[in-house]
């Protein structure tokens, strides 16, 4: 299997080069092949995803991501190639393009008790990439039919249409199958035999509907798998006092990003995070961390985030047992507390944290 390596910007080489032996420690049959992405890429050609990396992306059967850089527009043009200014060029972040340009719908963020024994949870958020509240519908030119519609709101009324802009929440058939099918088989896979719909069936009550309707259509095919929708805000409440009965949850791309970080900050902090994003041809995984310029260069960032992102990469691509084997190595690491790095208090540097999971694999 062809595996695109994309170290990017930031800590994100650092973390990828210490985790990289795990693969073949494992014997995962992968054949690495590294491509360029992020900061350095904009300054240099105008655009964080250069063509070479595409070809690599379309050429492989999966990918692994460092992290990249993203910086609001104005600082974008300032950093870009004097050469290549003033041609009208903008940044668009790379995950975007991603995301976009390969249709990855299902964002993927597994959040397992690292630091607690025994456990006290392990459970995996699934979050709609693709529409919902992100879907881009986001209007600032409020007129005809839909100033019709929003004027009916007092507020709105008393603004005027100048005063108002309005984000729609896109819900769709084929966009609601596919992430609940999605997260099914994420719960089959894994032998989780709960899967709430975190959502606000009664605010939100068109969509709502809609989407108890779909759940309704594709649960039969599951009945392994005890669904229910629940409120994304009692969710929230849930993930932080008493995550213990979770096993998939699964929320609209607004929703779902919340919760994610929710999930992400009460789980061992981002160090550990890992992260997928899944669709139909093409997948890559990536730590949940950004780049990190404040601990870049240092040898101080935690690999664990990036090695779990290569567990789950492994199972994606079917290496179920070796993604297992992983997670435990990373368990027994950071349970024993000797080569973790200072996020999780210890003191030891990237490339120690990383040999110490290699060490624990036997
Ligand atoms: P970006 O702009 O690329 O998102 P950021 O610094 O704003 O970068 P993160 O990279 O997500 O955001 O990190 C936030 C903070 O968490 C960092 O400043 C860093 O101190 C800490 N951090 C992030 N990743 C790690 C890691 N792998 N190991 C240790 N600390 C980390």
């Amino acid at each position: 299997m062809k595996i695109a390596v994309l170290p990017g910007d930031g800590i994100g080489p650092e973390v990828v080069e210490a985790a990289l032996p795990v693969v073949e420690a494992l014997g995962l049959p992968w054949e690495l092949r590294f491509g360029e992405i992020g900061w350095s890429c904009w300054r240099r050609g105008g655009d964080p995803v250069p063509e070479a990396t595409w070809r690599l992306v379309e050429e492989s059967d999966g990918g692994l991501l460092g992290a990249v850089t993203s910086k609001p527009e104005r600082e974008a043009q300032a950093e870009l190639d004097p050469e290549l200014r003033g041609r009208g060029l903008a940044y668009v972040s790379p995950v975007v393009q991603l995301r976009q340009r390969l249709d990855l719908y299902a964002n993927l963020r597994p959040a397992a008790d690292f630091l607690g024994s025994p456990p006290r949870f392990d459970y995996a958020i699934v979050r709609e990439n693709t529409e919902g509240l992100y879907a881009g519908f986001d209007v600032a030119d409020v007129h005809g039919e839909l100033w019709e519609l929003v004027r009916r709101h007092p507020n709105a009324a008393r603004s005027g249409p100048e005063g108002v802009r309005v984000a729609l929440r896109l819900q769709t058939d084929v966009g609601t199958d596919r992430i609940l099918r999605f997260a099914f088989e994420l719960a089959r896979r894994e032998g989780r035999t709960s899967l709430v719909v975190a959502d606000k069936p009664n605010i939100l009550r068109a969509s709502g509907q809609h989407l108890r309707e779909r759940l309704a259509l594709v649960a039969p095919d599951y009945p392994e798998v005890a669904a229910e929708v629940q409120n994304a805000d009692a969710v929230a409440m849930r993930l932080v006092a008493d995550p213990g009965g979770f096993g998939v949850v699964v929320a609209e791309n607004l929703l779902g990003d919340v919760l994610s970080d929710v999930a992400a900050g009460v789980s061992g902090g981002l160090g550990l995070a890992p992260s997928g994003n899944v669709g139909e041809r093409w997948s890559y995984f990536e730590p949940v961390h950004g780049s990190a310029p404040d601990i870049a260069g240092q040898g101080v960032a935690n690999p664990l985030g990036t090695i779990l992102s290569i567990a789950g990469l492994a199972e994606h691509l079917g290496s179920r047992d070796e993604a297992d084997a992983l997670r435990r190595a990373v368990r027994t690491v950071v349970a024993r507390g000797e080569h973790v790095t200072p996020d999780l208090g210890g003191g030891a540097t990237t490339g120690q944290a990383a040999r110490a999971v290699i060490a624990a694999l036997g």
